[in-house]
């Protein structure tokens, strides 16, 4: 490997790109792990904090592989305790993050991508349009940034934030194997969920994941016209090889799947709906996530009302399927989710 030559950002490589990357430079092999640490138990901003580095060594990495941390352009605190963060990165990139507390948990709904290219249209991020991936680093630093600000440890985690984590795949998975490792965060698989709109070769690549991640999908309509109407790019990858892709998912990791499935009043609420995702839950180790609509500036879109929602529980639970209705957090602030499209206060 060519490393000098490249001046990729340090936090742009996985763990196993550290052990390589310090191989290459002749160190022994326990100074990736220390890399890790200080990177992201620590979360020092210089070289010059590693203290326990040879100097020569980190001139090398300084002067190859920069080291850039977020800053904290912006900060709202909801009613409900929420906090959303507008985080710029080393090129003015801006990315928002939450933090919900409650009273055992904090959780970080974090971002993936700067925008979404996946235009899905009751949510702000897909109106943005689409910018870049997140690398590794910037994807744990929005954990760090809500773990510091709050002053204690975060327990959950959400891939809920701006963007497709499986559209950036290799990066959002080597975060979480830093994230979940003892010598990154610690966080337990469990504890952290990453939603798809339903990239079939993501979730075909998430089922050789080892760790006991939970993968969310947003399926919001298992009508294949009103699935391409509100989500008009993933209508290349339809409900049945979607059906196919998640039977399989679930056959190899023994993992129940969460579907996310956002009501939209006189779009996808219907009889006609409920009885399409009756049928669709048919065989699916699965669970219902109903939310009710956020609102988003200029939304042509409304939420289903309360009285729908809770009998859409009452018949799904009714046929086997568990249910929850999800709470939305935050969204005094736009900090809930479908509402993240970094505006300021
Ligand atoms: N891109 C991924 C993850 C980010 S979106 C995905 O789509 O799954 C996180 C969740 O918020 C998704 O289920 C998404 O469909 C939902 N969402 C988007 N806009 C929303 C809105 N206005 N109200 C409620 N949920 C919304
Ligand atoms: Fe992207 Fe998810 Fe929003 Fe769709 S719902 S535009 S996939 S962030």
């Amino acid at each position: 490997m060519n490393t000098s030559a490249t001046h990729k950002p340090i936090k742009s490589y996985s763990s196993q790109e550290l052990t390589e990357l310090l191989k290459s430079y002749r160190q022994p092999s326990y100074r990736a792990n220390q890399l890790v640490q200080w990177l992201y138990q620590r979360g020092v901003s210089s070289y010059d904090d590693m203290t326990d580095f040879p100097k020569a060594l980190r001139q090398q990495l300084a002067d190859n592989h920069p080291l850039f941390s977020p800053s904290i352009e912006d900060k709202q605190v909801s009613s409900d305790g929420t906090r959303k963060y507008l985080l710029s990165y080393h090129d003015g990139s801006l990315v928002e993050t939450v933090g919900i507390p409650s009273s055992e948990r904090l959780t970080v709904c974090f971002s993936t991508q700067i925008g979404c290219p996946m235009g899905c249209v009751f949510c702000a991020t897909g109106k943005e349009g689409f910018t870049r991936n997140l690398s590794v680093g910037e994807i744990i630093d929005q954990v760090l940034v809500v773990q510091s600000d709050f002053g204690k440890r975060v327990t959950n985690l959400v891939g809920m934030g701006q963007g497709e984590p499986f559209l950036n795949y290799d990066a959002v998975v080597a975060a979480l194997d830093i994230i979940n490792s003892k010598k990154g965060l610690g966080i337990g698989a469990r504890k952290i969920t990453l939603s798809t709109c339903g990239i079939l070769d993501g979730i075909r690549k998430f089922s050789e994941v080892r760790e006991q991640y939970t993968l969310a999908v947003s399926l919001h309509s298992a009508r294949q016209e009103v699935r391409d109407t509100i989500m008009p790019h993933v209508s290349s990858q339809p409900l049945n090889s979607l059906y196919k892709e998640l039977l399989s998912y679930i056959e190899k990791t023994k993992r129940r799947v969460t579907f996310e499935y956002t009501l939209i009043s006189g779009l996808n609420d219907r009889q006609v709906d409920l009885e399409a995702l009756l049928h669709y839950c048919r065989g699916l180790l699965c669970h219902v996530n109903l939310i009710r609509l956020n609102d988003t500036p200029n939304s042509l879109f409304h939420p289903s009302s309360e009285t729908t929602t809770h009998e859409w529980k009452e018949v799904l639970e009714r046929h086997g399927i568990e249910t929850t209705i999800r709470i939305s957090k935050g969204s005094d602030i736009f900090g809930a989710c479908g509402q993240l499209k970094n505006a300021r206060a």
